[in-house]
Formats: structure tokens, sequence, C-alpha cells
């Protein structure tokens, strides 16, 4: 076992590859197709098959955070500091500048679709189209790619989510893919998200796939967060929780009310308002408990301070605060503007890490939100010292629950 002194050089180090991690996600990774083509056939398929709604993860082969947890999508930016470069077939990041330096080879994970993915569903449509499935277990869902806030015009100012005339996911395909997954003990813990449905139309979608799940499980309560808008009629959480959702998920993006007001014109005029949105988060703590309600901020486009105060607010209420790390997207009414520097990214995450624990949320609850909590988590994952004698950290692993057994008793 590694004693003290050891586990500050090997926290040091950590936390060197974390914001290594989070530069490279933010600046991105050129690539040349000439580089592309001099890699090994595995490793340039690999690159080819990555798109925007299925990133390619990777982690650096010598490093000592493998898994997901802080997800490392590999992302291409022409003219960024970093670039991408053939070594004998292997994929090597190098940083430019005055004196270029080679920054470390990259392994890509995810590669391998998971065999059950191929089964298709009742009415005939593949399970890979429904769903994806993260090592740790999580099954996510986006079951429309389409958000009514476009439509209307009135869409958040960093996203640009939707698409026109997607196509829905019907709730007995979301149900039965997810029920496979998860009794054959792949699937653990299911992410269902989408934009806005028309009418706000989403409680009776999110009821209708519990069902679904529930009579193929026998399953009372299943884990899964339900990520949604915040409602006009707080009773409709209740009706998540009763439906069997395990822990439930709204995201009000910026916590300063004025700021709020302009980036998030929708959810200004369709959730009742900021107060309306705080209030709920707080009413679902009284229903779901505490850490079982999760809300994100996204991080960079309001001052640092008041996301810190937000996630404090939260924190104290039992609400999970996290703030995920803004990039202007093409698309988006921001595109074009910058995200702040990695430097003050990384101070907030060790900031929110550090609220986690004098709150005193648990390393699983902040799993139990899906998607995870992001940075954060690793970041309060490697000040807990879980990592081995190597420094490697833990991966993370959704439990895994039998038919039949609630999944209250199980993850207590
Ligand atoms: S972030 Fe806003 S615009 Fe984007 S999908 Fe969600 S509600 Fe719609």
């Amino acid at each position: 076992m590694a004693h003290a002194g050891d586990n500050k050089a090997i926290k040091d180090n950590l936390y060197k590859e974390l914001e290594l991690q989070l530069d490279l996600a933010i600046q991105g990774i050129s690539v040349d197709a000439e580089e592309i083509n001099k890699l090994s056939s595995d490793h340039t398929n690999a690159l080819l098959s990555a798109d925007a709604s299925s990133p390619l993860a990777f982690n650096f082969v010598d490093g000592k955070i493998k898994g997901s947890g802080f997800d490392t999508g590999f992302r291409h930016q022409d003219n960024s500091i970093y670039g991408l470069e053939s070594e004998e077939g292997k994929p090597v990041i190098y940083k430019y500048g005055k004196n270029k330096s080679r920054v470390g080879e990259i392994e890509f994970r995810n590669k391998i679709r998971h065999p059950l993915l191929d089964l298709t569903t009742r009415d005939g449509v593949p399970f890979h189209t429904i769903a994806s499935v993260r090592e740790d277990g999580q099954v996510h869902v986006n079951y429309s790619q389409e958000c009514v806030l476009k439509e209307k015009g009135e869409d958040c100012f960093f996203c640009n989510y939707s698409v026109r005339n997607a196509t829905l996911k019907t709730p007995q395909q979301v149900g039965e893919v997810f029920s496979t997954l998860y009794e054959a003990g792949v699937g653990k813990h299911l992410n269902l998200t989408s934009g806005f449905l028309f009418e706000r139309k989403e409680l009776d979608y999110y009821l209708d796939v519990a069902d679904e799940i529930q009579s193929r499980t026998g399953l009372k309560e299943f884990r899964a967060t339900a990520v949604v808008g915040a409602p006009l009629d707080f009773s409709v959480i209740d009706k998540y929780k009763e439906a069997g959702y395990f822990s439930i998920r709204m995201n009000i993006e910026i916590w300063d009310k004025n700021i709020w007001n302009t980036i998030c014109p929708g959810k200004r005029n369709h959730c009742g308002g900021w107060d309306n949105w705080v209030k709920a988060l707080e009413y679902a703590v009284d229903v779901f408990g505490k850490g079982r309600v999760a809300s994100n901020i996204v991080g960079g486009i309001e001052p640092k301070n008041s996301i810190l105060e937000g996630i404090e607010y939260k924190a104290s209420k039992g609400i999970i605060g996290s703030a995920s790390t803004w990039r202007a997207v093409v698309g988006s009414v921001l595109e074009g503007h910058r995200s702040p520097e990695t430097a003050w990214h990384f101070d907030l995450q060790q900031k929110i890490a550090s609220l986690y624990k004098r709150y005193g949320f648990s390393f699983s609850d902040l799993h139990n939100v899906s998607p995870s909590a992001g940075l954060a988590t690793t970041i309060y994952q490697i000040e807990q010292e879980d990592f081995d004698d190597n420094g490697v950290l833990t991966p993370w692993q959704y439990p895994t629950s039998l038919k039949g057994e609630p999944a209250s008793v199980l993850y207590l």
C-alpha cells in the first residue's frame, strides 16, 4: 500500500493528466488526412467512425485515468495547438509552438459495439439505433433529436441539439432495449433524455417507458435518471418517482437570474421562470431524496462566483449541481464565442469537488444522477485516493441489480 508521501505524488500526477485531458477537450486536436493514412487500420477506422453524436473516447497509453467518468471525446479542431501524428502506425499527440513537444501515445476506447446491440426490437429496429452502452454500464438514450424550443426560436443560446423532424424513438422500443440490456447484466443505469416535446408531452413519454420496463423486468423501481424540464405543476415530479425512476435531473444551465433570462428564453417562457425552476429542484429532493436530484450549469458563460454560488446553494438543499465545460458549438446562438481558459475551468471543478465533500455527497451519489457530475467527480475520486498502488484510478462501475430485487435495497 502506498504511504501518504507517495499519495501526494500520485495525486499531483493524476491532476496533471486530468488537466491535460481537459485542455485537449477545450482546444481540440488537429489531424491531417495524411497522418490518418499512416495509422494502423484499426486506429484509422476508429477515427473515421467518430462523429459529434458518437464521440470517440480515448486515454493515454501510459496514463493513469482509464474508463469513463470524465469522458474525453476525441475532437477534431483545425489549427489547434495539439495535433495527432502517426508513429509506426500508433496515434501520438504533439503540442506545437516554439518548441514542438511529444505529449504521449493515446488509445481509443469503446471501439467494439456490444453484441446485444446488434439485436432488433419487436418492431424490427436495431438496438444500436436506440441506445448506446458505456463501459461503466450506463445506457444512454436520446429519445428524440428534436427540441420544440428551436422551432419556436427560443432555444438555449449554447445549444445546437435540435434536428427538425427527427425520429421519435417509441417508449416501447426504449423500454425493450433497456430491459434486455439490464437483464443480461450489461445495462445497469438508464440515462433518458431529449429536448422539449410539443405541449410538454415528456411526462407521458417517461411514464410509458417506465411501464414497459416494469412489465418486462418486474422491477418496481429501476435505475434510471429522468432528464426533464421543470414542470409548472410539481405533482408531476411525484409521478416520475411513482413510475419507478431512481433519480431526476433538471438542468437549470445558468445560475444568475438575469443572465438565465437572456440565455435560456424557452426555459424562461415555458417553465415558470427561474424561481419556479429552483423551487422544482427543492421539491424534487423532498420526493426523491438527497443525492438523487441533479442540475447542471453550463460552465463558462457566467462568472465563476455565480456558478459556485449556485452549486453551493443546491448542495445545501441536497441537490447535486455540476458544471459542464462549455465550448461554443456550430449552429448555436453563441457560435464563434470562446470558452474561458483551461485553468479557469480546472479551478472551478476543483472548487465544486470540495463542495461535494463539504455537503456529504458520496461517490455513488455523483453517478446516481446520470450521466454523472462530470470532471469534478474525477477530482473527488482523486481526493478520496481511490487508486491502486500504481496510481491508476479505479474505474467506476454501476452496481448490478438482480431481477425482482428492489434497487433501493441494493444501492443503499
Ligand atoms: S438545452 Fe435548451 S434548446 Fe437545447 S435541447 Fe435542452 S431545452 Fe432544448
